[in-house]
């Protein structure tokens, strides 16, 4: 059975001694995020999650969630931590998001298919603290903070998944000011299950004589039970769940087929603009599906090393390691090395780019000044589509390799490797495929207001490696310069060539992702590896911790960022030998 040691020291590395969390003690929130605090939700959440929601990560499914769920949700419930980064008004504890993402982190690694259900509470209460009234919040935000009622996202039906605009769920308005709901959605996660006292599931559907296409979307709170008077469940309202699917993976997590029949809803925000207000719901959601990306990620990783030691087969190449042993163990093959370093590397570098993210978030909030909030915002919206495209890509190819240092027990269910890999397949296709986050990317976000959030991002990352080129990480800094020259390259191609051909921009988006998530994790890597130095210059922390920072950064310079010379010169081939082939030739 899999083991799970929650990464308590090197999330605290990147929080105290990367992103200094110190330096924004004035800020709302971050004051009673104090060291100390911090150390206690790290530490009693990291037990909380391996102790109580480890064990329960087997593959059952159900709209009766597994044994054991419901006794874990309601303490997870009532540690308050649901709420972590919840306003205080509504019952939250009103932490920085970058704390609670570092618990979501172990949550997800505990057990993925449990962490959705209030995963996807967390995304339906940003749109509804969003674009909410008064009196919805006052309704809805109390309950759903303390974990009483929970929260789905309704967009996908039948025919439409990608392509919102052709969605048929129709909203017709009643008298009491009140819709009429009817239509089919399909692939609900956490549509129906037996957790939570009520179940408000947001909806996206049409009015009479709405626009066509994506103007003509509003957005819909539809109570499973209808509130009552007192704000307490009611009559049962028209939606049910029509059946669940049998997926590859997450079977924990109930993933329903909804089916509204003149149920009662309530406009969420203005008319015909639910897609804007769903997107508030779908970034909070990115970001943490991309968390789920590395949280799934890391506990294979921790599997594997340890079956890494303890598995014998063969020699080292350079003569036996162990004489005494019939054979070394796993550890001394470099093939097995490459996939436990890209892991390591890959994974320390992802925490701390999804924690740099949710600082963004913090301070879109809460930076003192507009310009900073801004900036900010800026930021993270141009991020998002990477920490969730790449960081999903990088959850699944961890997952699989982990499975591999296993050999053909990986394959087996006895040691629960397989599961990982099933797992994280879903992350690379919900919440906007990553084939859609690339466009995304290239189509809205790098454009955007001249391109000033890439030029922003591009100016940190000079100013670090300036600062670092004639220091002891001036190796480091150099391969980053390279790299950030060939993205510079290749989105310079994609302005160039993608207004003269909009195929050349689809075709050079996927590349193009997946180099700014190489470069954006090797610049953490240079924090990092600063960080980690300056701790050694003055004697403190852990030495060993911190040379092992070293010669990761070290690693992942030399065996990961040089792929971005490699991806532009993909991008920059254009679209003509993508889309040459006739469709007959397939
Ligand atoms: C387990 C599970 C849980 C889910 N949970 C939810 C949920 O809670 N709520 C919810 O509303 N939905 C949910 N979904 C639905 C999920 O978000 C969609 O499946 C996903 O967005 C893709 O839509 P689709 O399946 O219709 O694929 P399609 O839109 O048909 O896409 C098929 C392929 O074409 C590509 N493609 C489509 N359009 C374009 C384009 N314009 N440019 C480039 N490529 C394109 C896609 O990338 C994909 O590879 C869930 C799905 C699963 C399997």
């Amino acid at each position: 059975m899999p083991t799970y040691t929650p990464p308590v020291a090197d999330t605290r590395f990147v929080l105290d001694q990367v992103l200094k969390l110190d330096r924004f003690s004035n800020l709302p929130g971050f004051q009673s995020a104090t060291p100390d605090m911090v150390e206690a939700i790290l530490d009693q959440g990291g037990r909380f999650c391996a102790d109580v929601i480890f064990p329960l990560n087997h593959d059952d499914a159900s709209v009766t969630t597994p044994k054991g769920f419901k006794d874990a949700y309601k303490q997870l419930a009532e540690g308050g931590w649901i709420g972590l980064a919840a306003p205080e008004e509504f019952g939250g504890q009103g932490l920085p998001h970058v704390v609670a993402t570092a618990f979501e982190e172990y949550l997800i690694s505990s057990g993925v298919a449990f962490a959705m259900y209030p995963g996807l509470s967390q995304g339906a209460m940003a749109a509804l603290h969003a674009v909410g009234s008064d009196a919805q919040k006052a309704l809805y935000l109390p309950k759903m903070v303390t974990g009483e009622w929970t929260g789905t996202m309704n967009l996908t039906e039948p025919h439409c998944g990608t392509d919102l605009g052709l969605i048929k769920t129709k909203a017709v308005p009643n008298d009491d000011g009140t819709f009429a709901i009817s239509g089919t959605k399909i692939f609900i996660s956490a549509g129906e299950h037996d957790m939570a006292g009520n179940i408000v599931h947001l909806v996206l559907a049409k009015l009479p004589g709405a626009p066509e296409g994506s103007k003509g979307i509003s957005l819909f709170i539809v109570p499973k039970f209808l509130p009552d008077a007192d704000g307490n469940p009611g009559t049962r309202n028209g939606v049910v769940c029509g059946s669940i699917e049998e997926k590859m993976g997450i079977h924990g997590n109930s993933t329903c087929v909804m089916n509204y029949d003149g149920a009662t809803g309530w406009l969420l925000g203005e008319e015909n603009k639910g897609l804007a207000a769903m997107f508030i719901m779908m970034n909070a959601a990115r970001l943490g599906v991309g968390l789920q990306g590395i949280g799934i990620a890391e506990t294979a990783y921790q599997n594997a090393v340890a079956y890494a030691k303890d598995r014998r087969q063969g020699r080292a190449l350079t003569g036996p390691a162990e004489p005494d042993n019939p054979a070394d163990t796993l550890f001394v093959h470099p093939d097995v090395r490459r996939m436990l370093m890209e892991a390591k590397a890959n994974l320390e570098g992802a925490r701390a780019l999804i924690l740099w993210g949710a600082l963004q978030n913090d301070l879109s909030h809460h930076a003192a000044d507009e310009a900073d909030r801004v900036a900010a915002d800026e930021l993270l919206g141009l991020v998002t589509p990477v920490i969730k495209g790449y960081l999903t890509d990088l959850g699944y190819q961890i997952a699989t390799n982990s499975q591999q240092v296993f050999g053909g027990h990986g394959y087996i269910r006895e040691y629960g490797m397989e599961q990982y890999v099933r797992d994280a397949r879903i992350a690379m296709i919900y919440e906007g495929t990553n084939g859609v986050q690339a466009m995304d990317l290239v189509g809205r976000k790098l454009p955007r207001h001249g391109g000033k959030a890439a030029m922003a991002l591009f100016g940190l990352i000079s100013a670090d490696i300036a600062e670092a080129k004639d220091g002891p990480q001036a190796e480091l800094a150099g391969h980053l310069e390279k790299a950030v020259g060939q993205l510079q390259a290749g989105a310079m191609w994609l302005m160039q060539n993608g207004l003269k051909d909009p195929n050349n921009a689809g075709a050079a988006a996927y590349p193009l992702m997946t180099m700014m998530g190489i470069v954006a994790i090797g610049w953490m890597w240079l924090k990092m590896a600063r960080a980690a130095q300056a701790q050694i210059d003055a004697g403190e922390g852990d030495k060993a911790f911190l040379e092992a920072k070293l010669i990761t950064a070290r690693f992942y310079a030399e065996r990961v960022l040089p792929d971005a010379g490699a991806l532009r010169r993909k991008l920059e081939g254009g679209a003509e030998a993508v889309m040459a082939l006739p469709v007959e030739a397939f």
